[in-house]
């Protein structure tokens, strides 16, 4: 199972780590022991000093494809969940200046929690999806699929060209503005409209 991620899928998002728009999206991987399940904990690693979450939207392939035109992206997933992209702001910084890879500042144990039920896309208006994340009960982040720079099906259609998707493969579309740290004894929610999605301690 792959876990790929979006960067910079919100313009909001860009603004605020001053980075420039996209041209193309732009994405990394997670390795799969980053899953964290619904239900545990997060525990704070001891490697970072500036955690940060990232509430996004999730989308997860249920057909096996390569090379996916955009006008049949969308018969290659049909649930939508929501997740968290921990980060190491800190590490993440240093691998920047340093021009290196990303994956100990994203891809380390538990930094992608995930929502335990994913709404089937006839539910949803896959161009107006709301959802939002809690921290401590006040709201931090809110976003909507209709803010994305990429679409679900763009995005399905870039990635395909590179890496052939299967079923049980992750897509995290990308983060709104409002990314922050988290602290230990912190609670997460998330939001799919009014619906809770996930609820992760940071322990
Ligand atoms: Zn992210």
């Amino acid at each position: 199972m792959k876990i790929i991620c979006i960067g910079r899928n919100y313009a909001e998002h860009a603004k605020e780590m001053k980075a420039e728009l996209p041209k193309v999206p732009m994405f990394f991987m997670k390795a799969d022991i980053a899953i964290l399940r619904p239900g545990n904990p997060f525990f704070y690693p001891n490697f970072s000093k500036d955690i940060h979450y990232e509430c996004e939207l999730v989308v997860k392939i249920d057909r096996v494809g390569k090379n996916i035109a955009e006008k049949f992206a969308h018969k290659y997933y049909s649930e939508i969940g929501l997740g968290i992209d921990f980060t190491a702001r800190d590490l993440q910084q240093q691998c920047k200046e340093k021009g290196h890879p990303w994956e100990i500042a994203k891809s380390f144990e538990g930094s992608a929690p995930i929502s335990k039920e994913f709404i089937p896309k006839t539910e949803l208006n896959l161009g107006n999806i709301a959802f939002s994340l809690t921290k401590n009960g006040e709201t931090v982040q809110e976003g909507n699929s209709d803010k994305m720079i990429f679409n679900i099906d763009q995005l399905i259609a870039y990635i395909s060209q590179f890496m052939t998707l299967k079923k049980g493969d992750l897509i995290y579309t990308g983060t709104p503005a409002g990314v922050g740290s988290v602290k230990i004894g912190d609670e997460l929610k998330g939001y799919i409209g009014e619906k809770e999605m996930f609820r992760v301690m940071v322990k």
